[in-house]
């Protein structure tokens, strides 16, 4: 556990809480966490489930109701062809963590982008396997480039994550880009972990599911959760999908770990996935506009660059100061009162930037990106 950081989003997030509670005013842009309520359709369904009792433990993959619903909506919107005795209902994060436990042995190599989320890298490292990060920086658009990652290939690489929406770039990946990752993986009998969360949160392009492509559903594992797309972070809801043979061991880890998730979180899940869809879509017109606030402030700031990021609620701004990310965090929670993560909490290439959650009021974006921008100005 020496070699394994805490998490930077988690970490800086917990900071600003304890600052608010002192009663100091600090603007959050640190945890991605939508600052809208959970529709009232799904909140009206997780208390009806506590009403009526629905209390205690459910089978260990999840209700059958919701594994049906997430077989449905894979198949109907992600053009996954999936059945419902391949899916687990886990908490997201979970869904990430119990996939590398059980199918990345000792030593094995797990390739990801450099940025990219704060876990993923840890959770590797606990699993006592070996990361391998892929340059994926402004140089390729934030995006994983297929040449690149081909290049960190060995006889140890078991696995590669593809997180579209990248957090926290957000990055796209383009169809060819994971045409082309789809091919390594049956060249060389890899893994994918497909980390789809922020699949509804896009802007200017659309995502494609790997485990969607032909010859590819033995290879893909993907996961996907309720945390952003329904503004449920505090539900711990989330699912994972794979072909039977990978799911045995992830289910193992499941019933030796959680034994299954929260009930009637899993109710409220069914919910979501069959009710109105009109609330995400307020939720994402709402997030394309702080998209665009954001980046026209940013782009008033001297000293910062910044890639349009095409989906999630995240910008990455790169900075022209001499100074460490985690030190110009510090500085901006000090100087400005804007708590931001440090871009290295996401890899070595995220040094030199910060990360900007705009998933917060327009107000806060207007009054924090001033801040930053007079901080700066100090610089
Ligand atoms: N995924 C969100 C973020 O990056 C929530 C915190 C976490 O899980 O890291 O801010």
């Amino acid at each position: 556990m020496e070699a394994v950081q805490e998490s930077g989003t988690v970490k800086v997030a917990d900071r600003v809480k304890a600052l608010k509670s002192k009663g100091i005013d600090v603007i959050s842009f640190s945890i991605g966490e939508p600052d809208f309520p959970t529709p009232a359709h799904i909140v009206e369904a997780g208390v009806d489930a506590l009403r009526a009792g629905f209390t205690k433990y459910t089978p260990s993959s999840g209700i059958p109701e919701l594994r049906q619903a997430i077989a449905e909506k894979l198949n109907n919107e992600n053009g996954i062809e999936a059945d419902q005795s391949e899916i687990i209902v886990t908490p997201t994060k979970h869904a990430i963590f119990m996939t590398i436990m059980a199918l990345v042995d000792r030593g094995e190599e797990v390739i990801m982008a450099d940025p990219s989320w704060v876990s993923y890298e840890p959770i590797v490292r606990i699993a006592d396997a070996v990361p391998v990060p892929v340059r994926a920086d402004e140089e390729t658009a934030f995006r994983l480039n297929p040449e690149h990652l081909a290049e960190k290939i060995t006889n140890r690489t078991r696995m590669i994550i593809i997180n579209s929406p990248n957090n926290p770039t957000g990055s796209v990946a383009r169809k060819q880009e994971i045409e082309a990752i789809c091919d390594i993986a049956k060249e060389r009998d890899i893994l994918l972990l497909s980390d789809e969360i922020y699949e509804h949160i896009i802007y200017d392009t659309r995502n494609y599911s790997p485990a969607s492509f032909p010859g590819m559903k033995g290879h893909v594992i993907t996961v996907n959760g309720f945390s952003k797309t329904y503004s449920m972070t505090g539900w711990r809801l989330g699912y994972l999908h794979a072909d039977r043979g990978l799911l045995e061991g992830i289910q193992k880890v499941q019933t030796h770990s959680i034994t299954c998730a929260t009930s009637f979180s899993q109710k409220a899940g069914v919910a979501a996935l069959k009710g109105p869809r009109e609330p995400v879509q307020r939720m994402v017109s709402e997030f394309r506009k702080r998209r665009d606030l954001t980046l026209k402030k940013l782009r008033e700031i001297p000293g910062i660059d910044i890639v349009a990021p095409d989906g999630a609620f995240y910008a990455f701004p790169r900075y022209d100061f001499d100074i460490s990310s985690e030190k110009m965090a510090e500085y901006l929670l000090d100087e400005a009162h804007v708590a931001v993560t440090p871009g290295s909490s996401f890899g070595s290439f995220g040094e030199k930037h910060f990360r900007i959650s705009f998933a917060t009021s327009v107000e806060n974006l207007e009054t924090g990106l001033d801040s930053i921008k007079d901080a700066l100005a100090k610089l």
